[in-house]
């Protein structure tokens, strides 16, 4: 399976800010760029509902010693989570709805066993994504209640694009930010003046929505102007996501040193 390569280019940007920023992290996880081209796609025709998503690591595909190496920071933890050190292998769609609802599951997926025991979701999969359509990939406090029963991490797909349908895209929100794929805004002042440190996405507020830049096209047709991705832990840690080729290799390997 062949990934686009405008989502290559930005899988690409993020494994360097990933490696930039790993000392802000306790440990990490790899996604095949594969799963993420799925998600995506999930994520565009499910519009305009949130999707839940239930990934599987695969035991038999443990992250390559070198990159663990190279990405894991000085506060490392081991065996913080079910899952730890194995690529993710496989992606279902579980559920959509709202953002409160796409966390219960429908009952052909919880076998309506032990339910209260391993919380709304089930606890079926290791792993769980959500997607924020036209929203940031910050956790709200549904997702965070959510994510108490979950045993391996929990992630947070953000897509920015147009048509935005009902909901435009909202950021006002307070959180880690970690953008997959981003309207440069090349040229632009506001882009290095004090705000920089921002992550710099269009707002329509500020009317200049057709100016934007199209990062790709989904296959329903949307537009694409961002991407974010984050992943953190039941105790509130983030943690460090690399994407990754079919050889359990990031995007954009060997880095270089000087790159900035
Ligand atoms: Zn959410």
């Amino acid at each position: 399976m062949v990934v686009v390569d405008w989502l290559v280019r930005a899988m690409d940007d993020y494994n360097r800010v990933s490696l930039e920023k790993k000392e802000s992290y306790v440990a990490t996880l790899h996604m095949p760029g594969t799963i993420l081209d799925e998600l995506v796609n999930w994520c565009f025709q499910s519009l305009p509902d949130e999707i839940l998503v239930g990934l599987e690591v695969d035991i038999s595909t443990p992250h390559r010693d070198e990159v663990d190496e190279l990405f894991q920071g000085a506060d490392h933890h081991y065996g913080l989570f079910a899952g730890q050190g194995s690529i993710i292998g496989e992606a279902h769609i579980v559920n959509r709805g709202d953002s409160y609802s796409v966390h219960h599951l429908p009952e052909e997926w919880t076998d309506g066993l032990f339910t209260e025991s391993r919380g709304a979701r089930g606890g079926r999969f290791t792993h769980w994504l959500h997607t924020h359509p036209n929203a940031p990939a910050i956790p709200s406090g549904a997702d965070a209640d959510a994510a108490q029963a979950t045993e391996g991490v929990d992630l947070i797909l953000g897509v920015d694009f147009s048509p935005a349908g009902p909901l435009p895209w909202y950021d006002d929100v307070e959180g880690e930010r970690r953008p997959l794929a981003k309207d440069e805004q090349k040229g632009e002042p506001e882009a290095e003046n004090a705000d920089a440190n921002r992550p710099r996405w269009r707002s329509r507020l500020f009317g200049r929505r057709d100016r934007r830049q199209v990062l790709g096209k989904a296959p329903t047709g949307h537009s694409i102007h961002g991407l974010e991705l984050i992943a953190f832990h039941r105790s509130g840690v983030g943690i460090n996501v690399i994407f990754v080729d079919g050889e359990g290799l990031p995007y954009g390997w060997p880095f270089k040193a000087d790159t900035t």
